[in-house]
């Protein structure tokens, strides 16, 4: 698939990507790390919103400023950022998420010398009526300071168009799991996962051209017969940062039909309303959609997200994958994990790092998980 190349060559190299369409396009490139990120408006505001995913370099700058028991997305972050690799950003925004998000964004204030530099903090507690309304009111000072720093102006139907194109994108990633989910190994893990990623770095017109020419490619090929016995496994963490994992577990005989993850599920579903005040409608969306364990809700509503992934997408286990150091889905991890075993679906646990790291660990780990399921 001539479209899925290019998906790759976009997330194999996401900071050439970026600079390149700022050459060519003049926009404004705003860096962001969090499904919390109001990317509707940042795009609404005629700028172009960034995910940075952290370093495949060896960490050195950021340790001056970091312990090395901070997650190694946000320690590689900083790296970048430091070594000036980032310096075409034009902003970087933090949204109010887990505490090393918000250390970051104090050192990244203090050590980073180029771009403007905004804190969004939203609510922690999503479920009551002052958080939303809390909500809404960040999310306008949010629009007012952007207006500010990129010194445009934002209009509540510049943002309604924003929201009708990232509905479009996020229906057409549910729709690829779904054809996933209905005939596993369609698309193979590793090009899903890319195509998730894709969506948080490329121009989102041209990306939904593209998404758009994968689904009809999708629908067009037959069932997929060899995919039929596999195991069928769900992938549960923050950001899915081991993109070859999906080959292991593919040659391991499983099938990724399903995600709980912030490059995953967590980032395309829910859509928001275009009608009526469009600040509050993503703040709704961010209310209602599924948690992550950085912001609370009913303390059942993770285990019982990820249960109901895991029936509908009749898996016959769950996959955790935690990014060592990541306190918030550490601490979730054995109420999920017991949630699971009430409803007798195994699961395993894998630590892993978000720079490259040896797979034959990780290939024995998940090759004797699945033999347990046979
Ligand atoms: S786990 Fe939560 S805080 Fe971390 S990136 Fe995902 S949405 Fe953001
Ligand atoms: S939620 Fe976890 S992985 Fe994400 S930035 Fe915070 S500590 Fe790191």
């Amino acid at each position: 698939m001539q479209a899925i190349k290019e998906i790759h060559d976009v997330v194999n190299d996401p900071i050439t990507y970026a600079r390149r369409l700022q050459e060519q396009s003049g926009k404004k490139i705003i860096g962001y790390m969090c499904t919390y990120a109001p990317e509707e408006i940042i795009h609404a505001a005629g700028a172009h919103p960034l995910r940075l995913f952290g370093s495949s370099k060896n960490i050195l700058l950021a340790d001056g400023h970091l312990q090395t028991y901070c997650c190694s997305l946000v320690r590689g972050v900083l790296e970048d950022a430091l070594a000036g690799d980032l310096k075409f950003l034009d902003g970087m925004i933090f949204p109010h998420t887990c505490d090393t998000v918000q250390r970051l964004s104090d050192i990244w204030r203090l050590n980073v010398p180029y771009g403007f530099h905004l804190d969004v903090v939203l609510p922690v507690k999503l479920d009551t009526k002052s958080a939303a309304d809390y909500m809404v009111d960040v999310l306008n000072l949010f629009r007012n300071d952007l207006e500010k720093s990129l010194q445009v102006r934002i209009t509540d139907d510049d943002i309604r168009k924003s929201i009708v194109l990232y509905n479009e994108i996020r229906s057409g990633l549910e729709k690829v799991h779904e054809l996933n989910k209905n005939n596993p190994g369609i698309i193979n893990g590793k090009d899903l996962s890319a195509l998730v990623r894709a969506a948080m770095i490329m121009d989102r017109n041209d990306y939904w051209k593209i998404l758009q020419n994968v689904i009809a490619e999708l629908e067009n090929k037959g069932v997929i017969a060899k995919a039929t016995k596999a195991r069928r496994l769900i992938i549960s963490g923050g950001l899915c940062s081991q993109p070859d994992i999906y080959h292991v577990i593919e040659d391991a005989g499983g099938v990724v039909v399903g995600d709980d993850l912030c490059t995953g599920s967590r980032y395309y579903q829910g859509r928001i309303k275009t009608t009526g005040d469009p600040v509050a409608a993503i703040a709704e969306r961010y209310l209602q959609r599924p948690v992550c364990p950085a912001k609370h809700m009913d303390k059942n509503a993770r285990a019982t997200n990820l249960v109901k992934i895991a029936r509908d997408s009749k898996a016959d286990g769950v996959i955790f994958m935690l990014l060592k150091f990541c306190d918030p889905h550490a601490f979730d991890y054995p109420y999920l994990n017991e949630a699971l075993a009430a409803d007798s679906i195994p699961s395993l646990l894998l630590e892993v790092e978000d720079q490259p790291q040896a797979q034959s660990q990780l290939k024995t780990r998940i090759e004797a998980f699945l033999e347990t399921l046979s």
